[in-house]
């Protein structure tokens, strides 16, 4: 059985004594058994103080970005080794917004899941179809392509280790989500695309998220559905309330 992941993405909001006040919050209510895991993807200049704070506790600190670099001359950028080494354990990578404001390619993607792979960090790695892309029938053709590229060159067991999160950029912050069947439908594809590329074992064990506009009130019902391992969620997941409701729908 699979485990349900339920990560928040801060996205750029917050500063720190906010920050460290949400994990006071929800210090000692995330439950404790093994149905459920918890992330808080926060902003990097919060993810040393956080790891801190959530040490002994089940939340887990995750980046929202990184370079595939591992030092360098690349100014303003921030290496794997770097997350690692002050105790970062996940990083959502090719969030649509940064493939829409940081000219993020697939390409891109692809290196930095590698170089996550590397140095010891679990990838969570967004995909997800536009609008015009879902009017035109082009969901499971556009995610396809987004899953290949981003995991091609890894072994069975690295896929394995990834996980997937399938946000359509029409439910992102809008309020809008997909149907859990819709959404299920999509889950369930990718699962068996990395069935293709990596093996049935990888595929019944690769964690899979759904994102857009996921609130404690449709949570349940997402999670019901068998494709659904957990939930990448941005607005419900700022306070700690709200997140805490998500999570115990996971556990
Ligand atoms: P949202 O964001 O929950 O606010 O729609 C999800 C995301 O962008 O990861």
């Amino acid at each position: 059985m699979r485990k349900h992941v339920i990560a928040g993405n801060w996205k750029m909001n917050k500063v720190l004594s906010e920050a460290e006040a949400f994990l006071e919050n929800i210090s000692g209510k995330v439950p404790e058994n093994e149905k459920v895991e918890a992330i808080v993807c926060a902003a990097f200049p919060f993810l040393p103080a956080l790891v801190e704070k959530a040490k002994g506790t089940k939340v887990k600190i995750a980046a929202q970005n990184m370079h595939f670099e591992e030092s360098g001359a690349f100014t303003g950028e921030v290496s794997p080794v770097m997350l690692h080494d002050i105790g970062v354990t996940h990083v959502v990578l090719g969030h649509s917004e940064r493939r829409e404001y940081f000219a993020e390619t697939d390409e891109t993607v692809n290196k930095k899941v590698h170089a996550a792979m590397k140095h010891g960090l679990i990838p969570i790695v967004c995909v997800g179809e536009t609008l015009k892309q879902r009017e035109a029938n082009e969901t499971m053709s556009v995610v396809e392509t987004q899953v290949k590229e981003a995991l091609k060159g890894l072994s069975p067991d690295q896929i394995g280790k990834t996980i997937i999160a399938y946000e359509p950029i029409w439910a992102i912050g809008t309020g809008k989500t997909a149907s859990s069947s819709d959404a299920n439908e999509v889950c369930a594809h990718i699962r068996k695309v990395v069935g293709e590329i990596a093996s049935k074992e990888t595929a019944d064990k690769i964690i899979i998220q759904y994102g857009g506009s996921v609130k404690p009130a449709n949570i349940d019902e997402l999670l019901s559905q068998p494709d659904i391992d957990g939930a990448l969620v941005g607005g419900a997941s700022l306070e700690a309330e709200s997140f805490l409701q998500l999570v115990e729908a996971g556990a």
